[in-house]
């Protein structure tokens, strides 16, 4: 049998081989030196437990400690997928065979707390010598470096992010794919209220997908089991044929009526999501905090009593799965959209866009309100035919949001004037349409992209409005393709020009501006400090606060007052 139930987990320390090259190796905690299977990909889970930390001995089997899977190639390349609490047991386990030459990639699904409280105390990212890359949902505004160092500010942690002694780099992620070592990583936002991404791994013939958190795109599809909305076709296609997808199941279907709207998944919807996606096992996380060892094994007994495969489990603080090179197809490489560099720049400033807003609800509109006007972002009201063509042809949108409630507005019929309007354009504007109910025929028919069920929370609407205005920035990308767009960063760092700012004699400000600011840094030796600087900050290597970008900012208007006292002796001199 390829898996034993979760009070045999409890009750001893087991290794078990099952079919499909699969390892498995239960309740060990410690840091002993795990027993690797040759050729075969290595993943440990150290913490999963949704919302927050919650020890004690009636989570003491599953584990009381939050979101945190350590994933390792054949190769030796190394993943940590989430930072939560389990993060700092494996800090340990990481430190115990030394710091030196320790390098490896944190790849975050989203800020909330249960998914970056570990941070603080991931002793590696402490530690000189060790090198790590950090990946994260690129927002709109604050970057991923930005949210981190948020946590760790003086009101809330006594040690900042810039005071780790590890070389780290920051890599803000929108949709697309990149390599960690021998690691085909692929990314895809899920259904949360922040923006979120679920991260799909390939390597040594296996594909292992952490989908958390997330809830159905369409909950009536959780709630009575309907067809799939296009979202969740693509969520489905996403961790298709993984053989092993790690995904949230904080509520039962019971409970989730209730929780609709708070980003998370029920356990029955992930089974009946993994049997459609043919995944071959699943690892049910993010368990809610009041479901203790014993409602767990509950509920991992009913649906196993009704599902055929794939096989599900609920995924144990300690437990080590081991993946095989997989014989199906079904874990081939994708193609298609996840081919395109998740780290592919962003830009122009997606505030600058304009949204196409039309929505008369007025408890709804003023909700949107405030999740665009969070965001920065302009929207353009329209009440009619007339208004929406003119404002199409003039502010080429990003994203339009209407409302279908019959027989007071009918968007169904806007989005279809619209998409008559789109024909020609070389991207497709994104439509979302905020409904009480989603009608997924109708839908298709008329051209709808996504939905916003109400009632939603400006938190959820912020992440989805978030999500769709960073996939139309990166096809507007694509579309222009881009060699420029595809420039090194150190070379678009050079053909800015900047401006040093005095702000209150102590704070330095550095602003791109037009090339008339360069008479303020007369020497060429500045030019090149600046431009240095400009790509440290560029690439958020050094953010204004560290002492290094301070020290070096403070050496360039050292310089250039230098430079200019030198130019005033010799004007002077001239003069005489
Ligand atoms: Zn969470
Ligand atoms: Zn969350």
């Amino acid at each position: 049998m390829l898996f034993c139930s979760a009070q045999q987990i409890g009750n001893e320390i087991g290794e078990r081989f099952g079919p499909l090259g699969i390892y498995l190796k239960f309740g060990d905690r410690t840091n002993k030196q795990d027993c690797l299977v040759e050729g075969s990909v290595h993943i440990q889970f150290w913490g999963t437990r949704g919302s927050i930390a919650t020890p004690g001995s009636l989570t003491a089997r599953y584990g009381g400690n939050t979101s945190c899977v350590e994933v390792r190639s054949a190769r030796g390349t190394l993943v940590v997928l989430d930072c939560g609490t389990g993060a700092r047991p494996l800090g340990r386990k990481l430190m115990s065979g030394g710091a030196k030459g320790l390098r490896g990639n944190l790849l975050i699904s989203h800020t909330h707390w249960d998914h970056i409280q570990g941070i603080p105390f991931f002793a590696p990212l402490f530690a000189r010598g060790t090198e790590w890359d950090v990946y994260g949902p690129k927002g709109l505004g604050a970057s991923l470096r930005e949210a981190l160092a948020g946590q760790m500010r003086y009101d809330y942690f006594p040690v900042t992010l810039d005071e780790c002694s590890a070389r780290i780099r920051f890599h803000d992620l929108v949709e697309g794919s990149f390599d960690v070592g021998d690691i085909k990583v692929s990314t895809r936002y899920l259904n949360h209220p922040v923006l979120t991404l679920a991260y799909r791994l390939e390597a040594d013939g296996a594909v292992v997908v952490y989908a958390c958190d997330h809830e159905p795109h369409a909950p009536m599809l959780a709630v009575e089991g309907r067809d799939l909305s296009e979202q969740d076709r693509r969520h489905a296609e996403f961790v298709e044929g993984a053989d092993l997808l790690i995904h949230d199941a904080q509520y039962t279907a019971a409970e989730y009526p209730s929780k609709i709207g708070w980003g998370h998944s029920p356990a029955e919807y992930v089974v009946s999501l993994s049997r459609y996606a043919r995944v071959k096992r699943v690892a049910l996380t993010h368990h809610d905090p009041l479901r203790d060892d014993d409602a767990i094994d509950r509920m991992i007994a009913t649906l196993r009593q009704h599902s055929s495969p794939p096989e599900v489990f609920a995924a144990c603080e300690g437990q080590v799965v081991q993946l095989g090179a997989s014989q199906d197809q079904g874990s081939a490489i994708r193609a298609g959209e996840h081919e395109r560099d998740a780290e592919l720049p962003v830009g122009p400033d997606p505030g600058e866009r304009s949204v196409l807003f039309n929505v008369a609800d007025p408890r709804t509109a003023a909700v949107l309100d405030e999740a665009l006007c969070a965001e920065g972002i302009c929207a353009k009201s329209f009440s009619s035919l007339h208004t929406m063509r003119a404002l199409m042809a003039q502010e080429r949108p990003w994203l339009a949001i209407l409302e279908h409630d019959p027989p007071r507005v009918d968007g169904m019929d806007m989005c279809q004037s619209i998409r008559s309007l789109a024909e020609d354009d070389d991207r497709r504007l994104p439509i979302l349409m905020v409904v009480e109910q989603e009608d997924q025929c109708a839908g298709d028919a008329a051209g709808v992209t996504d939905w916003l069920i109400k009632p939603f929370t400006v938190a959820h609407a912020r992440s989805k409005i978030g999500a769709w205005l960073l996939r139309t920035a990166c096809q507007s990308i694509s579309n222009d393709t881009s060699a420029a767009a595809k420039q090194p960063v150190p070379a678009v760092a050079e053909t800015l020009q900047a401006k040093l700012v005095m702000v209150g004699g102590t704070t330095t400000v550095l602003r791109a501006t037009s090339d008339e600011a360069n008479n303020h840094l007369p020497e060429r030796s500045s030019q090149l400090d600046k431009s240095v600087l400009l790509w440290m900050y560029g690439r958020e290597i050094a953010p204004f606060e560290t002492a290094a970008f301070g020290s070096m900012a403070g050496d360039i208007i050292a310089r250039a007052k230098m430079a200019q006292r030198r130019g005033m002796k010799r004007a002077i001199a001239a003069r005489r």
